[in-house]
């Protein structure tokens, strides 16, 4: 392992524990990839975060090939074809959180009831139907969802963020979750009012100077 191997082997396992200190995912739920030269890091399946270590972080070719004695996430498929498909992201998080799990289970898409929606790339974000977890069927319907976005909800499953960085990538998965709450309790309130598409195109362009997208992370 050199030293930048090193480095993001620490990033991806540093991203796994902000998702759980989040709040966003618990156990052994949820994985972390991050693009590397040749392939992708992923987290090992089935290891709870508090057990992660660099060295049990899967490094994967874009083959699907991994190092023999290694068991890589369940959803490897989704982050190679995510990180294959989609160069302009360099990291993937899925998590299982409780607001966007609500909705994933009612397979409902989240519409564009605040203009933070605007940051996943358009006036939606889908919802993936229901596929088995780490199945190619998955991740073929995980990308149909994230055409043009950054984000997407799995049905009955939980959701998928990604971003050019782990750091981006992370700040998508709490600003789902968040929204996802927000629009949880605004139907419990009345009516949420959905934005116009124009609107939301507009604050998707006003987004390219704001915050991480302008530092170009
Ligand atoms: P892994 O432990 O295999 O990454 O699976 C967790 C998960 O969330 C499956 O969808
Ligand atoms: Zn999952």
């Amino acid at each position: 392992m050199d030293g930048d191997d090193r480095v993001a082997r620490e990033s991806v396992v540093a991203a796994a524990r902000a998702l759980d200190a989040a709040g966003l995912n618990r156990g052994t739920s949820g994985n972390v990839s991050l693009r590397v030269p040749g392939g992708l890091l992923v987290t090992p399946s089935g290891v709870p975060t508090e057990r992660l270590s660099p060295e049990g972080i899967v490094r994967m070719g874009l083959d699907g090939s991994y190092p023999a004695g290694q068991k890589p996430s369940s959803e490897w498929r989704f982050h190679r074809d995510i990180l294959a498909a989609r160069p302009e992201f360099g990291a993937v998080v899925h998590a299982h959180p409780v607001h966007c799990t609500a909705f994933a289970m009612c397979g409902r898409e989240i519409p564009a009831v605040h203009y933070m929606i605007a940051a996943f790339g358009g006036p939606s974000v889908r919802c993936a139907p229901y596929a088995p977890y780490g199945t190619e069927a998955l991740s073929r319907l995980a990308l149909a969802a994230l055409a043009d976005r950054s984000a997407c909800l799995l049905a009955n499953h939980g959701m998928i963020a990604a971003g050019a960085s782990l750091e981006k990538a992370l700040w998508l998965a709490v600003e789902l979750e968040t929204l996802c709450r927000q629009y949880a309790v605004a139907l419990q309130v009345g009516t949420p009012r959905v934005l116009p598409d124009a609107e939301i195109r507009a604050t998707v362009e006003r987004f390219r100077g704001y915050g991480l997208n302008a530092s170009g992370t």
